[in-house]
């Protein structure tokens, strides 16, 4: 068995690499050949934090296993990130464990992963400006993974915690990028693509304040009962999301589906767009959404594009288990 530890994470994936397997195991959702198991996902009493599985089984890529963590809110004021997991990956034939690999880098790495991909496929090409909402631990990666996929010029953004708002402008200025704190009806009238990803419970983007032609990745909301932009959004956008299950559930649309503004034949998975048998974006003026609920298959994907290169640069700790 090999053991990945957090710290040998950052050397062995890039962000591109983690872009590229979360493109791919989206897609083979999309045909069938990936699928993840329902999630589990609870409030644990303790320490205020929320902790659960992801798994799932990629029968194309023999890949088996399963993310365990989740998120602790209080974990900044002892110097550790608020999220904090680790995958096991599993040998589909015998259900041996294969790897352990730790996994707080790597769920950042696929979730800013995700939007990118969801901005690559969805996002007018002329979109200039990017609006971020949050300036969480998330924000940075996620910032740095959308402007590979558009020409933006400008980024800016808003946070319940202004005070955190020093997070986007470095990360913008060291990306070249202007960037400029604004309220939430400038967030919205001049973003092309927006990324909400904040831990909100409440609405924070109204629906009357999105312009049309607007991108929305919103990664956020992924346990029952967050929420981060009005539900009557998604009952004027095309919705796209990672999971049906998932989006329904846990994810965005939760709210939506719920009020009876959209039903879950409404929502498209991004993966469909990627295989090119849904065309995603039809017209300039039309708002898109992904709804990014975060799958267990992406991390598995990323883990074991990790252990591959963990194992090949001798980077990979090896034991008798
Ligand atoms: P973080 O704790 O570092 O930051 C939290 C962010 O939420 C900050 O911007 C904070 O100001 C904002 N916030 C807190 N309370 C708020 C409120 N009441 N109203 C509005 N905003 C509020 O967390 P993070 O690591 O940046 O993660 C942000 C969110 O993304 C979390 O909810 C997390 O569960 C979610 N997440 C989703 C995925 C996915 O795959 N979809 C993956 C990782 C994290």
């Amino acid at each position: 068995m090999y053991i990945v530890p957090e710290s040998a994470v950052a050397d062995l994936i890039s962000a591109e690499a983690s872009f590229d397997a979360v493109e791919a195991v989206f897609a083979s959702m999309a045909k069938g050949d990936a699928y993840n198991f329902p999630v589990i996902r609870e409030a644990i009493g303790h320490a205020d934090a929320l902790y659960g599985f992801k798994s799932g089984f990629d029968r194309a890529g023999l890949n088996l296993g399963l993310k365990s963590g989740g998120y602790w809110p209080g974990n900044e004021a002892k110097g550790l990130a608020n999220h904090q997991s680790t995958v096991f990956l599993f040998d589909a034939d015998t259900g041996k464990v294969k790897s352990i690999v730790g996994g707080n880098l790597l769920t950042a790495l696929r979730t800013a992963a995700a939007s990118a991909v969801s901005i690559k496929h969805l996002a007018r090409k002329d979109a200039k400006v990017l609006g971020m909402v949050g300036a969480g631990h998330q924000s940075a990666f996620q910032m740095r993974a959308a402007v590979k996929q558009r020409g933006f010029e400008k980024v800016i953004g808003w946070n319940f915690h202004p005070e955190m708002l020093s997070r986007l402008e470095t990360t913008a200025n060291e990306l070249g990028l202007p960037f400029e704190a604004v309220d939430l009806d400038r967030l919205g009238a001049e973003s092309d693509v927006i990324i909400t990803i904040t831990s909100s419970f409440d609405a924070i983007l109204k629906s009357d304040q999105i312009s049309s032609g607007t991108h929305l990745a919103c990664m956020g909301t992924d346990t029952k009962g967050k929420q981060e932009v009005d539900a009557a959004l998604l009952g004027k956008s095309t919705v796209f999301t990672d999971e049906i299950a998932q989006s329904i559930s846990i994810g965005e649309a939760q709210h939506a589906v719920a009020q009876g503004l959209i039903k879950e034949s409404d929502i498209t998975e991004i993966g469909s767009v990627i295989n090119g048998s849904h065309p995603g974006r039809t017209s300039s003026d039309e708002i898109t959404l992904f709804d990014g609920t975060g799958v267990g298959l992406q991390d598995l994907a990323v883990a074991q594009s990790v252990v591959d290169i963990a194992v090949k640069k001798g980077a990979a700790i090896e034991v008798e288990f």
